[in-house]
């Protein structure tokens, strides 16, 4: 052992520019949050939980072209479709596994009707086995609650293109 290092150790002098720092850092402004009572900002463009949307009179965007399906990198979207009774094709089933999803928002981007989006909700859990599906009535209803939302982020994203 140096001389240096016998009388820094000696002399405790690293624990009291240890302390020190402690001392002054006790007067910064705190950077944490004490959350879920004090929320950290959100982009309006985070990517939290899926939902389908549908237009203002009722009927779904959704056409079932499947282009957010075939983009998908986890495999995480299954649709099946069928002509309804209007003419119009539309999906009989619209499957997302939240445990293979990577959030990655290509399916949103790859929507032609702004159907399929992801919202900014992230305070979700599932209790049971088979709740990491959202279904199509799950992914709607999401859709149906959270419109406003949806609607005032997609113009403020439109504002910063
Ligand atoms: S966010 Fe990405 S991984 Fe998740 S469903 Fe959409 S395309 Fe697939
Ligand atoms: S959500 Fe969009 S991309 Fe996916 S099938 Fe429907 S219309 Fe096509």
């Amino acid at each position: 052992m140096s001389r240096a290092s016998f009388f820094k150790t000696f002399l405790l002098t690293e624990l009291l520019q240890g302390m020190a720092l402690t001392f002054r850092t006790l007067f910064r402004p705190k950077v944490t949050l004490n959350y879920p009572e004090e929320k950290a900002p959100q982009s309006v463009r985070f990517r939290g939980l899926h939902a389908l949307r549908r237009y203002p009179n009722g009927e779904e965007r959704c056409i079932a072209c499947k282009l957010c399906e075939a983009t998908c990198p986890a495999l995480a979207i299954t649709i099946e479709s069928d002509v309804a009774d209007d003419g119009t094709r539309r999906t009989t089933r619209y499957d997302i596994d939240l445990f293979k999803c990577i959030y990655c928002g290509f399916c949103e981007e790859a929507c032609p009707v702004d159907a399929i989006v992801e919202t900014r909700i992230h305070e979700y859990h599932m209790e049971h086995r088979g709740e990491n599906i959202m279904t199509k009535d799950k992914l709607l209803a999401v859709g149906d609650r959270y419109e406003a939302m949806i609607n005032a982020d997609k113009s403020a994203d439109a504002r910063y293109r």
